[in-house]
């Protein structure tokens, strides 16, 4: 190899510093972390601001410096516990402290100058903060496009009367953001209501008036929506992902490969992984039909229950005595999986989903089907752009009972239907490898980012 290659192979350092400000929770973490890598290969120096709570591991990072903010960690912590929108308002109640850090890291001339904040979009109260140290903010939106229209469309929503949710109205289509119906409507259980549509119309303002949208998202997935977005929203819109196939993946936080090592033993898409992320909660009556209706399936399945996400349970106590034993080796339960490595594996035949963002598009990203059971907020878009735009899954809209369960799991393993799922699917996952390689959409599109990011 001459010196000329050699060097064209070396990424030159850009003598600019990024500050990103990730949300504290996992599905909004990983992507940010995995931009970070991203742009940080392209020549930026990167700075992790961050809460305590749920804090990234610098050690897997040792390319970037990471910055605490120390600020009231219990109080945060008690109200992620009770009620999701409190604690993401209570969030948006750092504008000292943030602003301090920001204020040293400007004013810090041992290192590359900064040319931006990259906050996340629910992180509304940045822009005050940029605005006061006149640093650019770019908003990163971890979600998909197609939930954010519907942020987006909130005030007509409840203009029109689809919001606040009416019982009898749940099967409505809603005309104007087809295919939606009510029932797949954003929202979330909450007593409070209007700090929900408060927080929304926040994020979706202060989007808007950001200097930039990045999205882990691609052209062909969400062509209509993209186009959407760009006609309402006036600034520089960037859909660069998926960002964990740009080769710059972050570690997923577990060290426990058992998964892997079992799936190797079971035949290729035998098997069901089930996931419900990082965040969502199930009664334990709802627990017992999925641990039984997987059971009746027949299928070989690996399940995570993280501990936390049966209401009232600690982790496996519920199960009787001998489940797993009594199976065999066709279940394998977790408390956390690699699962960018589990989607990736041969094995797998399906991913039974709660639908967010990252684990609708991680599974798209490895062409495996999937059976919808989404939570709240977004997970209700996804999954009806799963089911009916890209018809890459089914949702599993029925009481969550085992009779249920083992239906949905049978017509995708086994009858017509999933293979028809399943070839779409595969389609996707081409499309997504392609849409990172030069002349792809994302890789496209993240040249021009790198540019503006250069310039702002
Ligand atoms: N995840 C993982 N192992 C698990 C469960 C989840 O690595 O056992 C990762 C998953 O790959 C995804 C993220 O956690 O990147 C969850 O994000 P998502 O948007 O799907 O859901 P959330 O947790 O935000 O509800």
């Amino acid at each position: 190899m001459d010196n000329t290659s050699t060097k064209s192979m070396l990424q030159e350092r850009i003598d600019r510093r990024l500050i990103f400000f990730p949300l504290p929770l996992q599905g909004h973490i990983s992507p940010m972390l995995q931009l970070a890598n991203i742009v940080h290969s392209k020549g930026f120096s990167i700075t992790i601001v961050h809460l305590k709570l749920n804090p990234p591991n610098p050690a897997n990072y040792p390319h970037f410096t990471f910055c605490l903010i120390e600020d009231g960690l219990s109080e945060i912590e008690e109200s992620f516990n009770t009620d999701l929108i409190s604690f993401l308002a209570l969030l948006n109640n750092k504008y000292e402290p943030l602003k301090q850090v920001l204020l040293q890291l400007v004013a810090d001339t041992s290192c590359d100058p900064v040319a931006c904040l990259i906050s996340d979009a629910i992180f509304h109260f940045t822009t005050e903060v940029c605005k006061s140290l006149q640093l650019p903010r770019i908003v990163l939106r971890t979600g998909g496009v197609c939930s954010f229209l519907a942020f987006a469309a909130f005030p007509l929503l409840l203009q029109k009367g689809y919001l606040p949710l009416q019982d009898d109205r749940m099967e409505e289509a809603v005309i104007e953001l087809p295919p939606l119906r009510i029932k797949d409507l954003p929202v979330i259980n909450t007593p409070y209501q209007d700090k929900l549509y408060e927080l929304v119309q926040e994020m979706v303002q202060q989007t808007k008036a950001s200097s930039g949208l990045i999205w882990n998202s691609f052209q062909e997935l969400e062509e209509m929506p993209i186009a959407k977005l760009r006609q309402d929203f006036q600034i520089p819109i960037f859909a660069i992902g998926p960002f964990h196939k740009h080769n710059c993946t972050a570690p997923s936080p577990t060290e426990d490969h058992s998964p892997i090592s079992w799936l190797d033993k079971h035949d290729p898409k035998s098997v069901i992984y089930v996931s419900f992320g990082s965040i969502a909660t199930i009664e334990e009556a709802e627990f017992l039909e999925v641990a039984w209706g997987l059971a009746s399936s027949k299928h070989p399945f690996l399940w995570v229950v993280r501990p936390g996400l049966i209401r009232g349970a600690e982790w496996l106590e519920l199960l009787p005595e001998g489940f797993l034993d009594g199976l065999n080796g066709r279940g394998h339960i977790v408390k956390w999986a690699p699962q960018l490595e589990v989607l990736a594996h041969p094995s797998v035949g399906v991913f039974w989903t709660h639908n967010g963002w990252n684990s609708t598009l991680e599974s798209i990203c490895e062409g495996v089907p999937m059976i919808c059971t989404p939570c709240f907020t977004d997970q209700w878009v996804n999954a009806r752009y799963v089911s009916h735009v890209w018809k890459v899954g089914q949702h599993l809209e029925k009481d969550l009972s085992r009779e249920n369960i083992e239906r949905a799991v049978t017509r995708l393993m086994e009858e017509r239907e999933g293979e028809e799922l399943r070839e779409r699917a595969v389609r996707y996952k081409e499309m997504a490898n392609v849409c990172v390689r030069p002349g792809g959409s994302s890789y496209d599109t993240l040249s021009k980012l790198l540019k503006y990011l250069s310039f702002s």
